[in-house]
C-alpha cells in the first residue's frame, strides 16, 4: 500500500528542518498537500527559504535567522539579544525601508499607519508610535508579544499594533502586515464601497478585499472586526479609516497589496467617469486567474465557485456619468408620446389643485 502524505506531514518534516527532496516519488499526497508543495516551490522561486508556518522567521536575505525559535515567555536576555542581532537589524532596516515607500507615495500622512512582522511563535516587530513613516530609524523599532506589550526598543509601540496582532493571531499564515491610508483606496473606504471586480488581472491575482465596519482605531473591537475577515481575504479596508494587508510571504508583498490595491481604485475611479460602461472580463477569464491565485497559496471567497458565480458587481454603482448624452441615448430619450401623457397629467393635477 502507497503511503498518504498530507500538508501536516509536510509541515512537521520542515519544521524538523527537513527538505521536501526526501519525500517519496511514489507517496499519495492530499490535494492540500499538493497545494502545499506547490505554495513552496513558487515560495522557493523568490527566495524564500522556509513556509511561514505558525512562528516561522521570515528571510529578511541578509542574515540568517537564530537557531532558537524566541517566544514572549524566552529570558529577558535572550530577547534582548535576538533584538540586537544582525538578523533583526535587518528586519529593522526593511520596516524603514517599507516606511519610507509609504510615505513617498502618500499612502501615509502625518504619524499615520503602521507595519509589523512576526519574529517568532508569539512576538512581532513594529514601528513605534508618533514618528512619520518617511523618516524612521532601525533603532526606533520595537518587539512586542502578542497581547501588545512591550518587549524591548526604547520608543513606544504604535497605538495600532493590536490590529496587527490579532491578525496574526487569527491568519497563522501572516508573516507581515502593513497599514495605511493610501488616498483612492481610502476614499472606498469612507463611502462604504467594495471594489468591482473582473477589470484588471494583477488586482484580481494578488488581492482579495474586504470592508471591516468601522470602530475607534487602535481598540481590541476594531482588531476583532479585522481579524474577522482575515481568513479569506488578504487586504481589508477599514471603514472611515484606511486599509490594512498581510502577506504569507514577506514584509515587502504586504507592501505591494497597497501598491496594487490603490492603482485598482485609481483606475476604476478614472474609468468610470469617462462616461461609457466599463469593460469586464468574462467568468471563464476570471475563473483563469483565480486558479493561478490558489496555485499562488492567496486565499480569496470565490475559489471554487462556479463560473457563474463569479462576476459579481450589483452593488457597484459608478456614481458619475457623463452629462452630455450619447446620441444614442438621446434618440432613445426622445418620446413625445410619453411626453404628452406627462403634460396631460400635470395639467389634470394643476386643474384640480385649482378648485
Ligand atoms: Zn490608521
Amino acid at each position: 500500500m502507497k503511503t498518504v502524505i498530507s500538508a501536516r506531514d509536510i509541515e512537521e518534516l520542515l519544521a524538523k528542518g527537513g527538505g521536501v527532496s526526501s519525500l517519496p516519488a511514489d507517496a499519495l499526497y492530499t490535494p492540500s498537500a499538493r497545494d502545499l508543495l506547490r505554495d513552496l516551490e513558487i515560495r522557493n522561486g523568490h527566495a524564500v527559504a522556509k513556509p511561514a508556518a505558525p512562528g516561522a522567521y521570515p528571510s529578511n536575505g541578509a542574515a540568517t535567522p537564530p537557531a532558537k525559535q524566541l517566544n514572549s515567555k524566552s529570558p529577558k536576555a535572550e530577547l534582548d539579544a535576538f533584538f540586537n542581532s544582525a538578523y533583526c537589524q535587518g528586519l529593522k532596516e526593511q520596516l524603514c525601508d517599507i516606511g519610507r515607500r509609504l510615505w513617498q507615495r502618500a499612502y501615509v500622512d502625518g504619524n499615520g499607519g503602521n507595519i509589523a512582522i512576526r519574529v517568532g511563535e508569539d512576538i512581532a516587530l513594529c514601528t513605534p508610535t508618533l514618528v512619520s513613516k518617511g523618516f524612521m530609524k532601525p533603532e526606533d523599532m520595537c518587539l512586542v508579544d502578542f497581547e501588545g506589550n512591550q518587549l524591548c526598543g526604547a520608543k513606544k509601540r504604535t497605538s495600532e499594533i493590536l490590529m496587527h496582532l490579532q491578525i496574526m493571531k487569527r491568519q497563522p499564515r501572516a508573516v507581515a502586515t502593513c497599514h495605511c491610508h493610501p488616498p483612492y483606496s481610502t476614499g472606498f473606504a469612507v463611502a462604504g464601497v467594495e471594489p468591482p471586480t473582473c477589470m484588471i488581472p494583477e488586482y484580481e491575482v494578488f488581492s482579495s478585499v474586504a470592508i471591516a465596519p468601522y470602530r475607534t482605531p487602535g481598540t481590541p473591537e476594531m482588531g476583532q472586526l479585522v481579524a474577522d475577515l482575515v481568513d479569506k481575504h488578504n487586504t481589508i479596508l477599514m471603514a472611515n479609516h484606511g486599509v490594512v494587508s498581510w502577506s504569507h510571504n514577506n514584509l515587502e508583498d504586504a507592501y505591494f497589496k497597497m501598491e496594487i490595491l490603490e492603482a485598482y481604485c485609481r483606475t476604476i475611479l478614472v474609468a468610470s467617469q469617462l462616461g461609457v460602461p466599463v469593460k469586464t472580463m468574462s467568468a471563464p477569464q476570471l475563473q483563469d486567474l483565480l486558479k493561478i491565485k490558489q496555485s499562488l497559496g492567496i486565499p480569496d471567497p470565490r475559489h471554487g465557485l462556479k463560473e457563474a458565480e463569479l462576476c459579481d458587481n450589483a452593488e457597484w454603482r459608478p456614481g458619475v456619468s457623463c452629462a452630455v448624452a450619447s446620441r444614442k441615448d438621446a434618440v432613445v430619450g426622445f418620446d413625445s408620446e410619453a411626453e404628452n401623457a406627462v403634460q396631460a397629467i400635470t395639467e389634470q393635477i394643476m386643474a384640480r389643485m385649482g378648485k
